[in-house]
């Protein structure tokens, strides 16, 4: 395999640190060409002294002098602000674009990523929680392969190698439950921070965190599924799986169930999608079954968990329903993480959003961008 070229925009994040590990594994196959953070100015110096990338961008302006300071003798080009990031990807000096940042700020750079014909490793799922009907219909229009990352997605994908022509009837994604499963309302409303940033499987960002607690994380993921694999509303279903070894299933015509196991670590579906449709050998720890004799599976709680309820619902609705949907919880959750509002009011708020924005059924970029905008600003309001 020739050397692939990978762009990690959020180097510095819980993905592309796990990303930087796997490429200096595996330095046979991968070289990495631009690292991108938001204002980790110490951490991007760092990677960027040990990768050598061709560039690298700071999204926080006022932090360009000091990455410039650092890098002057390394001959790596230095660029700062949301312009120089959604710029960047076009470089043809690369072969794949890992999008590893968080949020609807995925979005544009993902577009000019896929514009200019690079391979997306995608593990911005907001990207297409947003606006997945026209980045799949583009990266169609441009033959650019999207590979999932998300554990869940990249499952199923491994699931359907060798199975492109057979319709699938329907996928399960596995969900963990997070730290409140089986919890009740009355014992969330008193919910804190610090105990929902504690996820019983997975270490990861704050704000995937807090999203796994109120089971928005996995209505993101549902989301996300119907348009990686052109699926119906009603062909993906949720089952929680609390010990996270099956990462998901495909349900076949015939009625047959493929699953992909394995213990949860990042760096696989990383590698995964960095590598397709290669498997190169790894050192990860093995899963051995004698330790998890049982594997349990339950229904999900949403009337409990309402925001797994409210993205089928924007997802039914369609058009801007989910950007609206996605763009009030980044704020409810940034809201959250600053002990504004309470746990329960987290659903509550991107509801009265999902109710009172208008929705735009053929939406064009310049309308996401200004939803997303509009949804945040009018979100705030609503907190203040
Ligand atoms: P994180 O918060 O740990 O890291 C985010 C990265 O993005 C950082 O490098 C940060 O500098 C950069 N960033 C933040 N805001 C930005 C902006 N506005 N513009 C440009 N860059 C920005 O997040 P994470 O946990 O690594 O998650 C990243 C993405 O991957 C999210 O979409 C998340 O849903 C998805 N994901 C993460 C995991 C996981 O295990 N962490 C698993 C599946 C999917
Ligand atoms: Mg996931």
């Amino acid at each position: 395999m020739e050397k692939r070229r990978i762009a990690i925009l959020g180097s510095t994040g819980s993905i592309g640190t796990q990303a930087l590990d796997v490429i200096r594994e595996q330095h046979a196959f991968f070289t990495v060409e631009i690292l991108t953070a938001h204002s980790n100015a110490t951490l991007l110096i760092q990677q960027a002294k040990e990768f050598k990338p061709n560039a690298v961008v700071i999204g926080d302006e006022s932090k360009f002098q000091e990455v410039k300071d650092a890098l002057w003798n390394d001959d790596i080009k230095v660029f700062a602000g949301r312009e120089a990031l959604c710029q960047i990807v076009e470089s043809t000096e690369v072969d794949i674009v890992l999008t590893a940042m968080v949020g609807a700020a995925g979005l544009e750079p993902t577009v000019r990523a896929i514009r200019s014909g690079k391979m997306i490793a995608l593990a911005n799922k907001e990207t297409l929680v947003v606006a997945g009907e026209m980045v799949t219909k583009l990266a169609r229009e441009h033959a650019v392969n999207i590979y999932p990352v998300d554990s869940e997605h990249a499952a199923i994908f491994q699931c359907l190698v060798g199975e492109w022509d057979n319709p699938i009837e329907k996928i399960i994604l596995t969900a963990s439950g997070g730290p409140f499963r089986g919890w009740s309302r009355e014992a969330l409303s008193a919910v804190t921070k610090a105990q929902a940033l504690k996820h019983p499987n997975w270490s990861m960002g704050a704000k995937i965190t807090i999203d796994s607690s109120t089971l928005m994380n996995k209505g993101l993921e549902v989301i996300e599924a119907k348009w990686l694999f052109h699926l119906q509303p009603e062909q993906v279903e949720v089952i929680v799986h609390s010990q996270s070894i099956i990462h998901s299933m495909v349900q076949f015509q015939d009625g047959s169930i493929k699953a992909q196991m394995g213990l949860p670590d990042m760096k696989l579906p990383i590698q995964y999608a960095l590598g397709y449709p290669k498997r190169l050998p790894a050192a990860f720890p093995r899963f051995d079954f004698t330790q998890y004799p049982a594997l349990t599976f339950e229904a999900p709680d949403k009337e409990t968990f309402r925001c797994l309820q409210l993205a089928y619902d924007a997802m039914r609705i369609g058009g801007t329903a989910p950007c609206v949907m996605n763009a009030a919880n980044e704020i409810a959750v940034q809201a959250f993480l600053e002990d504004r509002i309470g746990f329960l009011e987290i659903p509550t708020l991107i509801e009265g959003m999902m109710e009172s924005m208008e929705i735009i059924q053929q939406p064009t970029l310049e309308d996401f961008i200004e939803i997303d905008r509009a949804t945040r600003a009018k979100a705030l309001e609503g907190i203040a």
